[in-house]
């Protein structure tokens, strides 16, 4: 459907949801009639309705003391105008009202966010696939506040509308709710490829969708940067390398991953997508670039992604038993979100097109990180020792060497500064949503048979 046609149909149906609101609604739309109670209406002579004309507030009868005087009367009709004047404003109110119910009603509507202009030579039509999610979100804020046309793509399987909500009513921001899985056609210069599910819980959960999401997702897209002729960055991950035998990983150790885990869904998916876009690079000419992003953190993680970071703020802002998979020797290296989007941003626009790591070398065993969380939250809770995940990596640092010399780019932002801020957001989170009860280790658990209620 064209731009044009389909703003027609929207305003048709806003006309339309006008006029089905006055008729469903004839009393704050019609000065004339307003409902009446029922015990007002039972001591009148009518018994068919009990629509009364509004005058009937202001029967002469019950105003008997200012029927008397010239000025008495000239102020009942200045009370008459006055109310007129209120009903015409509440009119208004509720007209306005029955328009955003009808059209996307956010805790933001109307506003639209600005943003500077860009020259058309400058301007971009900007692809995110997976826009909706933690690290999608943060990267749209990125470049709609350059100034690009963005256009986000998800199928919302672990996104959230709310991620992008202050940019719906934004002439310069798309949203289409589509599963990569499928083709589709758009018109665009770069493609950030994300979509798909990141936290072990999410891609464990249905891992038949999550490696059709790493392959055929990715092949569609390759197949349109390929058409338009656009550059295309996907983010791979750490997992790539398995479980390392090399430590810290450079971007050429091959890893160490098990074909046939319970990880391997993503890990493998993640592989076959890399080789897919040096595939379409070398038999194509496809512009590619390759992110392999360590574990990052920030506002937007879904409370119930079941991530140590997400698990263990929530848990010690509530006090309860942060848990611990294994004895928590094994390590992980953590980064804030925003240094993340920074990275990608500046791989995108850099000639550099081989593999880069995204990632905070700051490297932390999961036992004294669950310690650090307790120590920034001011915490009571207990630590809990749960049995170990399978396949858990046992250690996991990026060598950033790459990238600070091939695109500049290296964290700016202390653990310290972005735990705190991602702690502020979860605060906020449970003041809005109560408890909330983290994903556990055996949620992702594929379910056979007899268990499948
Ligand atoms: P996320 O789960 O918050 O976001 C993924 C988004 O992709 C969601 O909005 C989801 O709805 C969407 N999606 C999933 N399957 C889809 C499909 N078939 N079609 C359309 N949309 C689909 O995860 P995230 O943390 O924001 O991760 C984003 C990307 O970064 C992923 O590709 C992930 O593999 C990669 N990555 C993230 C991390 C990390 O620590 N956050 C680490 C390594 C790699
Ligand atoms: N982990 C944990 N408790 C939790 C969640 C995770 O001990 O509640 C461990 C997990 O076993 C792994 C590490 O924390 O060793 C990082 O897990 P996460 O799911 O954040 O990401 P991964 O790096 O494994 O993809």
């Amino acid at each position: 459907m064209s731009s044009s046609s389909s703003s027609l149909t929207l305003v048709a149906m806003l006309v339309c949801g006008v006029g089905i609101g006055y008729f469903l609604h004839p009393a704050p739309l019609n000065p004339q009639y307003r409902f009446t109670s029922s015990s007002s209406s039972s001591s009148s002579s009518s018994t068919t309705s009990n629509l009364a004309p509004i005058q009937e507030e202001f029967n002469p009868l019950s105003y008997s003391s200012i029927q008397s005087s010239n000025d008495d009367q000239r102020r009942l009709r200045q009370v008459d105008q006055l109310s007129e004047q209120d009903l015409t404003q509440e009119r208004f109110v509720e007209a306005q009202k029955l328009l955003s119910s009808q059209s996307v009603p956010t805790s933001t509507t109307p506003q639209v966010m600005k943003t500077p202009h860009l020259p058309d030579a400058k301007r971009m039509k900007i692809l995110v696939t997976g826009g909706a999610g933690f690290v999608g979100s943060h990267l749209v804020d990125k470049l709609m506040m350059e100034g690009h046309e963005v256009i986000v793509v998800d199928n919302f399987f672990t996104g959230q509308k709310k991620n992008v909500e202050h940019w719906l009513h934004h002439p310069k921001f798309s949203l289409i709710v589509h599963d990569v899985t499928e083709q589709m056609m758009l018109e665009v210069d770069q493609i950030y490829h994300l979509a798909c599910p990141a936290s072990p819980p999410h891609y464990q959960y249905n891992p038949v969708k999550t490696i059709k999401t790493s392959t055929m997702g990715t092949i569609n897209m390759l197949g349109l940067a390929k058409r338009v002729k656009a550059r295309m960055l996907l983010t791979s991950t750490s997992e790539v390398y398995g479980d390392p035998k090399v430590h810290p990983q450079p971007e050429s150790y091959w890893g160490n991953v098990n074909t046939i885990g319970p990880r391997s869904c993503y890990d493998e998916g993640k592989r076959v997508a890399e080789t897919m876009m040096y595939s379409y690079r070398n038999q194509n000419n496809v512009e590619v670039r390759v992110a392999r992003i360590f574990n990052t953190f920030g506002p937007r993680m879904h409370p119930n992604d079941g991530r140590v970071v997400s698990n263990f703020i929530i848990q010690a802002l509530q006090d309860k038993p942060l848990t611990i998979y294994g004895d928590g020797t094994q390590t992980r290296s953590f980064q804030y979100v925003s240094d993340l989007v920074d990275g990608l941003h500046a791989l995108m626009n850099h000639d550099y097109d081989q593999p880069v790591n995204l990632g905070n070398p700051d490297e932390y065993s999961v036992g004294n990180f669950a310690k650090y969380i307790k120590e920034l939250t001011k915490s009571k809770s207990e630590i809990l020792f749960l049995e170990a995940s399978e396949d858990d990596p046992t250690q996991r640092k990026p060598d950033i060497t790459v990238a600070k010399k091939e695109i500049g780019w290296y964290p700016k932002v202390k653990v310290e500064d972005g735990l705190k801020s991602a702690i502020d957001y979860f605060q906020r989170v449970l003041d809005e949503s109560g408890e909330i009860i983290p994903t556990g280790p055996g949620a992702a658990k594929p379910k056979h048979g007899s268990e499948i209620k």
